[in-house]
């Protein structure tokens, strides 16, 4: 149900001069009393003023809008009167045009605020699909969005917009024009619209319309402007075709400017039919729009019409022929002059509706640039000539109407557009007051003029007890600190970013990462420091984890570094004692040798060598002698470790030395037996002989050591893949296998040697290996459990 609005022309006498049916029901007064009647007696008891308002309204010029009617008269519901100056074509105001349309309870100006929750979606849609240009910037002109619908009516790409202000935009005789309007919106008054040339990116020219408004941030400050950018080219080409007609008929002015007011299409459609019933004398009209899908008519506005009539062609198919139908598809008037003309051409509603009284019906397209709305139908009770100035007059008529209802459409995108800012602003400061992030406002007294809940937190304080509170006052021991950085800031007009401190002084343990910035008015004055505070101590203390644990680690590394380097100590001076203790004995030992072979000799030569004498002297040199070797293992080992066991290579026969070596071995030997097997050639490696020999010695001497019990040792040598392949092979106690692998390591003794009880120091193969190594060959040992052990020495033979 469309709203009623009511419309009286109210003439410089205060005087009524004409009013709708539906002013005067809203009244409650006979609409044949009203003209004429005085402005005071309208609404004496809700409006006493409404005589000073239409004065003014007739000496400004200037429309005074929205006025709230509390105590209507007719039916108990509240109103929103609006007075609009009408002018002549030459500027002279001629009345006033009085409007009473219903009130929901909110001031226009002022949209409803929705729940700022569900607002995000709509708005952005509403940006985004506008068909009406909306525009974001700051107050010094600079664009902060502008929405696709903009860039459409300029031209311009969005990232070339972001260089302009919208005054750049402007026609050069036009770039004065908002002045008014900007000056009004500083100073908080109504900004009237305001219309003006643009210059497209193409260098074409669009009028547009302008309205703008304040977007205020939650504090009250008013960080940006909204513009509402119509192009109306189309309108103002109609209306200035309007305006002529108007000159010819004042009627068309009137219909003009009841239309501009009329904010729904009903309305307009209801405007349109009354100003056709009233200059054509017709009985009944309609207006009807093309329903979205196309293919049918609905009635925005109808009247005259009784109820059957109205019920039946309420919607109908787009297809069917009639002359609204008709009109509406083909974008051309239908003109059925009378009931023969009907008869003709629309037999079919003819034979449905046959009256005897003639008739006349004019249907007219409504159409904008081409695109067909709807159609506008008028029925006269005469049939009618349809002359060529009731015609021009009537297609004047749908065409203003078209436009209005196209404008109509656009003002309620408007409204939504606004309303949707305003939710998106509060839907901004909900979400801010909620983010994660702490901020705040200072101004330049260091007085908190926002906070947010996050940093009030930080803080340890309520929100509330911020506001317009020092921070020294609040907090004492730390903000001295921080005003020295907000104090830098304001100097230097610089901003602080990634300060991190200790919250420690507000008795909370919290570190915070800190940025500081400027805050500006719109004429770049400072206003104050913003901040930015994030909580950071979950980081902290992971940090403050991670080098505890390093710390643990270095401390750690340390402790072993200093038990490997005492080890290596202890090691270096048992060396250093076995090389002095070794060097020590080997002195007295070699006397001991020489004296014991000379006393040898003296008694055989004195003939007084007794057997049992000389046994005895033999056992003395056999063990100075075994004790030689030993002591000689003992500095060898010492001198590998410290890295001066070295080898002097020379080209010898291993055959031949082999041979030696065991021919020395077999003197003194009673339970054991050595064989030898040589293989042909000579055996010629690069080697050192006096080490070479040493191997041999300490394998043969092991060989028969560890046979306790006696047997043969087969020696072999012998050449394969490029090497001299040398084996000692035994038939002693064997080798346990997890003694293996351990065999060649120094000190190391294998269980078995110990299990039957033959002595040594476990430096022999030690030494061997070492020198087998710097011979560049290998040595390996296989044993089968008391089944002897074999020792094989590869050497690489001498090319
Ligand atoms: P030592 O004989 O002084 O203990 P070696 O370095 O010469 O030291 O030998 C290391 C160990 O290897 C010996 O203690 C012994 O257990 C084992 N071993 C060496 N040769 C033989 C062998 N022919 N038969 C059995 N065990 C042997």
């Amino acid at each position: 149900m469309p709203p009623t609005i009511g419309t009286a022309l109210i003439d410089h006498s205060l005087r009524v001069s004409a009013a709708s049916a539906e002013f005067a029901g809203l009244l409650g007064i006979p609409a044949e009393q009203l003209p004429g009647l005085d402005a005071r007696s309208l609404l004496p008891a809700a409006r006493p003023d409404l005589v000073t308002l239409l004065a003014a309204a007739l000496a400004g010029g200037e429309p005074i809008l929205d006025i709230v009617v509390e105590t209507p008269p007719a039916d108990g519901r509240r109103w929103l009167l609006s007075l609009h100056p009408l002018r002549s074509q030459a500027g002279v105001t001629l009345g006033v045009d009085l409007t009473l349309q219903p009130y929901d309870g909110r001031p226009a100006s002022e949209p409803a605020r929705a729940d700022p929750h569900q607002a995000g979606g709509p708005f952005r849609a509403i940006f985004e699909q506008a068909d009406i240009g909306i525009v974001l910037a700051r107050p010094s002109g600079e664009l902060v969005a502008a929405n696709p619908g903009f860039c459409a009516i300029v031209g311009y790409e969005p990232e070339e917009l972001r260089q302009l202000r919208l005054r750049d935009l402007a026609h050069p005789d036009d770039r004065n024009l908002d002045s008014d309007q900007l000056a009004r919106l500083r100073l908080n008054e109504h900004a009237p619209t305001v219309e003006q040339r643009y210059i497209r990116k193409d260098g074409g020219v669009v009028w547009v319309r302008l309205t703008r408004s304040l977007v205020r941030g939650p504090g009250g400050e008013t960080p940006f402007e909204l513009t509402l950018v119509q192009h109306i080219s189309d309108y103002k080409h109609a209306a200035e075709l309007a305006r002529q007609a108007a000159g010819r008929n004042e009627r068309l002015q009137a219909l003009s400017a009841a239309l501009s007011r009329a904010l729904t299409p009903e309305a307009v459609a209801s405007v349109v039919i009354q100003i056709g019933l009233d200059a054509l004398g017709a009985t009944a009209g309609t207006v009807m729009q093309i329903d979205p899908d196309g293919a049918t008519l609905s009635v925005l506005a109808v009247s005259g019409l009784d109820e059957a009539v109205r019920q039946r062609w309420a919607k109908f198919p787009l297809a069917l022929a009639t002359p609204l139908s008709d009109a509406a598809r083909r974008g051309e008037p239908v003109w059925l002059e009378n009931l023969a003309a009907r008869a003709r051409i629309y037999p079919h509603l003819a034979r449905e509706t046959p009256y005897t009284q003639e008739r006349a019906w004019a249907a007219l397209p409504l159409a904008l640039n081409q695109h067909v709305l709807g159609a506008l139908g008028l029925v006269f009770d005469r049939s009618c000539d349809f002359d060529a100035e009731e015609r021009a007059f009537l297609s004047t008529v749908a065409a203003l109407c078209a436009q209005a209802l196209e404008r109509a459409r656009l003002t309620a995108a408007e409204r939504a557009a606004l309303a949707a800012a305003d939710e998106a602003l509060a839907l901004l400061d909900t979400v801010i007051d909620s983010a994660p992030i702490g901020l705040a406002f200072l101004d330049l007294d260091f007085r908190y003029r926002r906070i947010n809940t996050t940093l009030a937190r930080i803080n340890g304080l309520p929100a509330a007890e911020h506001i317009g509170r020092r921070a020294v006052e609040l907090h004492p021991q730390i903000a001295p600190l921080w005003e020295r950085y907000w104090q830098q800031v304001i100097e230097t007009g610089e901003p602080i970013i990634g300060l991190e401190l200790d919250g420690l002084a507000l008795g909370i343990s919290t570190y915070v990462l800190v940025d500081y910035y400027p805050v500006r008015g719109a004429g770049g004055e400072l206003l104050g420091v913003g901040i930015i505070v994030q909580d950071i101590s979950g980081r902290k203390a992971a940090e403050q984890e991670r080098l505890q644990l390093l710390e643990r680690e270095r401390a750690a590394r340390e402790a072993e570094e200093a038990a490997r380097a005492r080890a290596e100590e202890a090691v270096r001076l048992r060396d250093a004692f076995l090389s002095v203790a070794a060097h020590e004995l080997k002195t007295p030992l070699t006397a001991l040798i020489g004296q014991a072979q000379l006393l040898r000799r003296r008694l055989s030569q004195a003939g007084t060598l007794e057997e049992a004498n000389e046994r005895s002297i033999a056992i003395v040199v056999d063990q100075a002698q075994r004790l030689n070797q030993l002591i000689n293992d003992l500095l060898d080992g010492a001198r590998l470790d410290s890295g001066q066991l070295l080898v002097t290579r020379s080209p010898l026969d291993l055959g031949r030395l082999l041979r030696r070596v065991v021919d020395e071995q077999r003197q003194g030997l009673v339970r054991h037996s050595i064989d030898v097997e040589i293989g042909g050639e000579p055996l010629i490696v690069a080697g050192d002989n006096t080490r070479l020999e040493q191997v041999l010695q300490n394998l043969l001497s092991n060989a028969v050591k560890y046979s306790p019990n006696g047997g043969s040792i087969l020696v072999r040598a012998y050449a394969a893949g490029g090497c001299a392949v040398l084996s000692v092979r035994d038939q002693g106690i064997g080798i346990d296998p997890e003694a293996i692998p351990r065999l060649f390591e120094r000190f190391y003794r294998a269980p078995s040697a110990e299990r039957a009880g033959v002595g040594g120091v476990g430096v022999g193969l030690y030494v061997v290996r070492e020198i087998v190594r710097q011979h560049g060959g290998t040595i390996d040992v296989e044993s089968a459990n008391s089944a002897g052990s074999i020792f094989t020495v590869t050497l690489p033979l001498a090319s």
